[in-house]
């Protein structure tokens, strides 16, 4: 090893995208010394990077020119990364927005110095983080972020605004954060994440002022590499095999599952529904018991939250408070907390529908192996002793169920098993639709009983 490793290799980013992120972060790097060289005039560093193609709207492959002659990398001040969840697309950003501000004299995102740490702490000044928990970025969550934007930055050569979950930005929001993507200021780099390219994830607008980045869903030995590089999990080679293979290439959630023996569990009661279908009695039970706990779940996971939210806005307006003008105060405080509370019920109805929702993915990835399984897509499996089972062409979803999965084959054609596929897709996007819980999954649990012929 001669080479240290750099913080998009130790985080295990997808090489389609982290080569042109570090290449980029490398030429910002060179923009802000030849400024500096300049004479330190932030005008310098502003031409070379508008010069670079950035800004006018041409996408990907924007700007040959400047950037190339500063060095390899295409610098932008927009950036746009997309790729389904789990892919990796906010590590990515991460990764960027530390290889912006790393101090490092020879590896750029070096994962050590003090400004590396701090982005990985969520302290660093000059790095802005827009999440919300909520159904969407509000216009006043977007005007504090351009407020933040548009100073120079305080300790490192850049400012990044990462904004996660650019899919949520609210039209209002989206228009609002246009006019800084479109006149950036000298020193800041926005970066965006959203699913897909698709109108419905991201403007139009943003979208063509953004230079696109697609992040690939990883391979499970990719997954299982990225588990066994974080040592902070401190997994065994078997641990981070049988996460990797259970996650169908989200590596958040595996590596949600192998640190969490509650997640483990609730996936292991979702994945029972496939056999409930069976079993009438306990079927609708078993669908009433799982909206249930997603609800509590959701609501004791934001509890502190939201009392803190509470407390912090009830002070703010000076609730409790006496004399003058007190009256008049409490008036108007009612009408914010009224608006807190329609938050924080939205926070609460999103966690609830992702929880299901990732239930549902599992539900439709046993279906799947089966509907494999029954149509003979299969091939030996290493080491297969011959008993004629196999497994799907391309591995199975769920390893570890493949019992089940072979005896859902044997009992259904494949067309029926696509049918139960659909049939868990339609209730996934009735969820989508805000439809609610209960009716969504008793709708699918009595279509998985007319598709397997039980009705
Ligand atoms: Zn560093």
């Amino acid at each position: 090893m001669t080479e240290r490793q750099d913080i998009f290799g130790a985080w295990s980013v997808n090489a389609a995208v982290a080569e042109p992120l570090a290449a980029a972060a490398r030429t910002a790097r060179e923009m802000v010394a030849a400024g500096d060289a300049a004479g330190g005039r932030p005008g310098a560093t502003d031409a070379a990077v508008r010069g670079d193609g950035a800004g006018d709207g041409t996408g990907p492959g924007a700007g040959t020119g400047t950037a190339d002659a500063a060095g390899s990398g295409v610098m932008t001040h927009s950036w746009l990364l997309t790729g389904p969840p789990g892919s990796g697309r906010s590590v990515a950003a991460k990764a960027f927005a530390t290889a912006l501000v790393c101090d490092d004299p020879d590896v750029v995102g070096c994962g050590r110095c003090d400004q590396c740490r701090s982005v990985r702490a969520g302290t660093h000044p000059d790095v802005e983080w827009v999440s919300t928990e909520g159904m969407t970025i509000t216009v006043d969550d977007v005007r504090a972020v351009i407020r933040s934007a548009a100073k120079m930055p305080t300790v490192a050569r850049w400012r990044v605004v990462v904004v996660e979950d650019a899919d949520r930005l609210g039209d209002g929001a989206a228009n609002a954060l246009l006019k800084s993507v479109e006149e950036p200021p000298a020193r800041t780099v926005f970066v965006l994440c959203a699913p897909s390219t698709d109108p419905h994830d991201i403007a139009v607008t943003l979208r063509s002022r953004c230079r696109h980045l697609y992040v690939p869903t990883p391979s499970p030995a990719e997954v299982e590499q990225a588990l066994l590089a974080d040592t902070a999990l401190g997994l065994t080679d078997e641990q981070a095999a049988w996460a990797a293979g259970v996650s169908g290439g989200h590596i958040g959630r595996a590596r949600h599952l192998a640190r969490d023996a509650v997640a483990r569990e609730k996936r292991a009661t979702a994945l029972t529904l496939p056999k409930l279908v069976y079993e009438p009695a306990r079927l609708f039970m078993f669908t009433r018991s799982l909206v249930a706990k997603a609800g509590e779940e959701a609501a004791a996971s934001v509890e502190e939250t939201e009392r803190r939210e509470r407390e912090a806005l009830e002070s703010s307006l000076g609730v409790g408070s006496k004399g003058k003008g007190a009256a008049k105060a409490q008036r108007g405080a009612s009408g914010q907390l009224k608006e807190l509370e329609k938050e924080q019920k939205n926070r609460r109805t999103r966690l609830l529908r992702d929880s299901l929702d990732l239930a549902l993915i599992d539900v439709a990835g046993l279906y799947r192996d089966a509907m494999l399984i029954a149509a003979g897509a299969v091939e030996a499996a290493p080491g297969d002793d011959g008993d004629g089972h196999g497994v799907p062409v391309g591995g199975l979803m769920h390893p570890d169920m493949a019992a089940t999965s072979r005896e859902l084959a044997r009992r259904n054609s494949p067309e029926a098993l696509v049918r139960c596929i659909d049939a868990v897709a339609a209730c996934r996007e009735a969820l989508g639709f805000n439809v609610k819980p209960e009716v969504a999954l008793d709708a699918m649990a009595g279509r998985l009983r007319e598709c397997c012929r039980l009705v």
